[in-house]
């Protein structure tokens, strides 16, 4: 049998484990700055699967380790353990949090972000180890917090653990990305006079100007890049000072998700808002756009407040370990995902960050999650042929 014979049948092999495990995780609810129960799980999991060790590091992020047999590169895996809400509940078939098998599919919040593809890599050690194929060099996987709300647990994981080359198992359809567009978060604040609203004549009614805002939106030039495609632009957030509904409220707030593409700046983004809504200001009203910032609480206690700002990254096409991996998955030249990850921080600290996990981009954040286990277990054994290649100095140069 060849290698990759007999790491598609230890796949095979391991995956109803993977699976029970991915179900476990969907049934632990954890939303950023409440991961604390499935840390516990998955570093009982990586306990029970002898790793050789395993820390939960300050900031609460799940570090397990493979030592490899030899000199060879160290490989860093990476998921996350949060998920974003599962919204309203009467839009979903299953529970959110059942972990349901049905229809070849793991159902549920963060089947697909990411807890299919932490169970995947958690369960890649051993496969390795019962295929009996040990890595040139140390495979440490991550499991990190509050990756969904800026970053915390990447951003502290990034100034203690190095490695050669990383893998981010986002959701790509088991696909290898070599890097994305970034994500910068901003607040626009409209203020206007609040007054009865059987009187609206003496108030500055603020929803008058952030529609008229809003609407200048829609054809603002958004930039482009050869590699990247567009940037685009998303209202997200619309929250008033007010909750009676006979009150016409004095300010209002929106937050605006531009995707970015590389040349963009946070400073020119907020002087482009700025000038929209300067323009649609009426008498008596005025406005603000600034950067978001993030202020995050990890389970663990650890605080960290930073501009909402994550730039976009790309690997070079002739990057070692695109090279390396690109011939490994056999599956044509690595894209870049719309979406951030926690990747940009990697590449930020100097690690270079490959994509591949399995599952749509598509499923994420949706009512009806869900994950193919035929994808999972092709991660499996992608992760491994990864692992070993990633890992093997023998006729490749960094
Ligand atoms: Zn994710």
């Amino acid at each position: 049998m060849s290698v990759s014979e007999t790491i598609r049948a230890h796949a095979a092999a391991q995956i109803d484990a993977t699976v029970a495990f991915a179900a476990r995780l969907v049934q632990t609810p954890s939303m950023p700055g409440q991961e604390g129960d499935v840390a516990a799980l998955v570093r009982q999991e990586m306990q029970k699967l002898g790793y050789d060790e395993v820390q939960v590091d300050a900031a609460g992020n799940v570090i397990g380790l493979l030592r490899g047999s030899g000199s060879g590169r160290s490989l860093l895996f990476n998921t996350h353990m949060d998920h974003v809400s599962p919204g309203d509940r009467s839009h979903w078939h299953v529970d959110p949090f059942s972990g349901q098998i049905a229809d070849g599919q793991l159902w549920g919040r963060a089947s697909t972000d990411i807890k299919g593809s932490l169970a995947c890599q958690v369960y890649t050690v051993p496969l390795l180890r019962a295929a009996g194929l040990l890595p040139a060099g140390d495979v440490y996987v991550t499991a990190v917090v509050m990756e969904e709300i800026g970053g915390l647990g990447m951003q502290h994981l990034a100034t203690h653990l190095r490695a050669d080359s990383a893998i981010v198992g986002e959701p790509s359809n088991c696909l290898l990305k070599r890097g994305h567009r970034g994500r910068t978060g901003l607040q626009v604040t409209i203020t206007g006079k609040a007054g009865h609203a059987s009187m609206p004549d003496r108030a500055v009614n603020p929803h008058t100007v952030a529609a008229g805002f809003l609407l200048a939106l829609r054809d603002l030039p958004m930039a482009s890049h050869p590699d990247f495609g567009s940037a685009t632009l998303a209202p997200t957030i619309y929250r008033s000072d007010n909750e009676s509904i006979n009150v016409i409220p004095e300010s209002v707030s929106i937050h605006l998700d531009w995707r970015t593409v590389p040349g963009e700046d946070a400073g020119s983004m907020v002087k482009t808002l700025q000038a929209r809504l300067d323009a649609a200001l009426l008498p008596g009203s005025h406005g603000t756009v600034a950067v978001v910032q993030d202020d995050m609480t990890s389970y663990s206690g650890m605080k960290l407040s930073l501009p909402s700002v994550f730039r976009p990254y790309a690997l070079p096409e002739d990057h070692w370990a695109v090279q390396i991996a690109e011939q490994v998955l056999g599956s044509g030249p690595a894209g870049l995902w719309r979406f951030a990850t926690d990747g940009g921080h990697l590449h930020d600290a100097g690690v270079p960050p490959l994509g591949f996990g399995p599952g749509l981009e598509e499923h994420c954040h949706i009512a009806d999650e869900r994950i193919s286990i035929a994808q999972m277990e092709q991660a499996l054994a992608g992760n491994a042929r990864l692992a070993l290649a990633l890992t093997d100095t023998a006729g490749a140069t960094p």
